[in-house]
């Protein structure tokens, strides 16, 4: 019996070493494909800023098509490394979440804004559906939330190829979880593959890859991180030819902050009129503006717009929103037709339309709009929208079209020639790395401003102490030979650069989309951060923020 005991013992001994063994291993390679994909991210990012750059020039049909086809494959190959990187860094428990007080809505606004261009060039509808969302500010890891609405919203559009996508989110009645879900009218999915989803580089069928792209890992890191959140992981309804639908809770704790930026507005009395062929997205505006107290009608169709218009002795309604892409009769003919009616001819009309046609300003207002709101239509542009029609209505007391000259951001005024006063800066653009520094250098130039260049932090502290004009925003790299970024910018808040400098904007750039990184660089003094690789329009925004510009 001691013998068997010991061989047991020997055995047991035997299985921890080899457990052990397995677990390091399975470690290693993690953190390999790790600090591979890190290294990988470099110089993919001068491929996409040269390429970036290439095509922000007059290129032959030919060349451009070659541009876009590289930059395309450039970038699925970078969202690759991001997947092996994200799922590596899962599988060697690496993941770190944040808790932040955050506004929920605001993030949501701007991530559906974010997907809607996916959306419009499949002509999907693409929704937001917050009814179930009270306005509050919640405490989670925003950043791990969009990734997975990005990645559940991003197939929900790629297996689409008519009808709609629906985001809906809502807190239940205790506000301790977050429910959300996405739901399709695509290809659905079949049954007996449904377990295989969250598995890592599974795909429905072997054609899935050539068809649509994508490696199989999105889902499978999706649900770890909802269950890392403390979630249960995602759940699927699906039906092949009909469409799929992904949802998931995970708790949230309640914020400190009670106050969100954003708040509702009342519009009590107002007779709104929304014409949209798609049902659910007047169900979904109707319900917004009915809760801030309006009274609403919904169309879906001009023709039934019209029936009513002339069956209503007066002007029946105050605003109309109306969708300019239907069938039969499109916006721009509803329009026209709607200004020929005597009482209707000074009504404001707001144009919802896609993000292609939303610079058209000129185009829409000869057809009559007033104004224009891009789709998906959140209730940030709804606010902002509808509170300059109340904050009009409050000084004037008649409805004139002319009275809403007011500037507001999300939703353009149409014939309101923007105030885009041309604004040149100085910016000192801190990188060791050549190819970066050009990007940059180009892009930076192409804007308008003039550009000082420094190789790392030492550099960066002599060009600003010596240049005779001085500069107004850096932006600064992290890692760096001689003397880092954060170091530097440390040096600079302590005055090593001149008094002048202490509070000059300093925006970083880094290769790391590793977590920590924002805070490394919060903490050393930098006012924003922004990853490589960098774009034209990532740094406009970032200087537009920056420098009252
Ligand atoms: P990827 O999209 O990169 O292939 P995912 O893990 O995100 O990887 O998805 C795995 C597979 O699940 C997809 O290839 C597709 O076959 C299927 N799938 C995911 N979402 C949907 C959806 N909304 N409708 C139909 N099939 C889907």
């Amino acid at each position: 019996r001691k013998h068997i005991m010991n061989v047991l013992e020997d055995q047991t001994k035997e299985l921890v070493i080899a457990r052990e063994s397995a677990e390091e291993s399975v470690k290693a390679k993690a953190e390999f494909l790790a600090s591979m994909s890190h290294e990988i991210r470099t110089p993919m990012n001068g491929v996409l800023g040269m390429l970036g750059l290439l095509m922000r020039h007059d290129l032959s049909d030919k060349q451009r098509w070659y541009a876009e086809l590289a930059h395309s494959s450039a970038e699925s190959l970078l969202n690759l490394i991001n997947d092996i990187l994200d799922f590596s860094k899962i599988e060697a428990g690496k993941i770190e979440l944040e808790y932040i007080d955050f506004d929920l809505r605001a993030l949501l606004g701007n991530f559906i804004e974010s997907m809607a261009l996916r959306a419009q060039d499949k002509h999907i509808e693409l929704m937001l559906d917050v009814r179930a969302l009270p306005l509050l500010m919640i405490k989670a890891d925003p950043s791990r939330i969009r990734q997975v609405l990005t990645n559940l919203v991003g197939n929900a559009i790629k297996f689409t190829e008519q009808g709609e996508v629906v985001l809906t989110v809502g807190l239940n009645a205790e506000h301790s979880m977050l429910c959300c879900s996405v739901r399709d009218t695509g290809i659905g999915i079949p049954e007996e593959k449904v377990a295989l989803l969250f598995e890592s580089f599974s795909q429905v069928d072997a054609s899935t890859t050539r068809k649509y792209g994508g490696t199989g890992l999105g889902l499978a890191i999706s649900n770890r991180l909802c269950m890392i959140m403390q979630g249960e992981g995602i759940k699927v309804k699906s039906e092949v030819g009909k469409g799929s639908e992904f949802s998931f809770e995970i708790p949230i704790q309640p914020s400190d902050q009670q106050t969100p930026a954003l708040s509702d507005v009342q519009i009590d009395g107002m007779h709104i009129m929304i014409v949209d062929d798609n049902a659910a997205h007047c169900t979904l505006l109707k319900a917004q503006l009915e809760a801030w107290g309006g009274t609403v009608e919904s169309f879906l169709s001009g023709d039934d717009a019209l029936a009513r218009l002339q069956q209503a002795a007066e002007a029946a309604f105050d605003v109309g929103l109306i969708d300019m892409q239907m069938p039969h009769m499109d916006g721009a003919q509803l329009c026209r037709k709607i200004r020929e009616e005597a009482a209707w001819k000074d009504r404001p009309l707001v144009a919802m339309t896609s993000i292609s046609d939303a610079g058209d300003t000129g185009t829409l207002s000869d057809t009559g709009f007033n104004t224009s709101v891009t789709k998906p239509v959140t209730a940030q542009n709804l606010t902002e929208l509808f509170s300059t029609f109340m904050s009009d209505r409050d000084q004037a007391c008649g409805h004139s079209a002319s009275l809403l000259s007011e500037h507001h951001p999300k939703s353009k005024m149409l014939n309101d020639e923007a105030d885009e006063s041309k604004c040149e800066l100085r910016i000192l653009l801190v990188d060791d790395n050549a190819i970066n520094q050009h990007v940059a250098l180009d892009l930076l130039e192409d804007l308008g401003h003039s550009v000082g260049i420094a190789a790392n932090g030492l550099e960066a502290l002599e060009r600003l102490r010596n240049s005779p004009e001085p500069f107004d925003l850096i932006f600064m790299d992290c890692q760096m030979p001689e003397m880092d970024g954060f170091t530097a910018t440390q040096c600079i808040r302590q005055g090593d650069a001149g008094e002048a400098y202490q509070m000059i904007p300093i925006i970083a750039l880094t290769a790391n989309a590793m977590k920590g990184d924002r805070e490394k660089c919060v903490e050393a003094g930098m006012n924003d951060y922004l990853s490589k690789p960098i774009d034209f329009d990532k740094v406009s925004e970032k200087i537009t923020r920056w420098s009252r510009c």
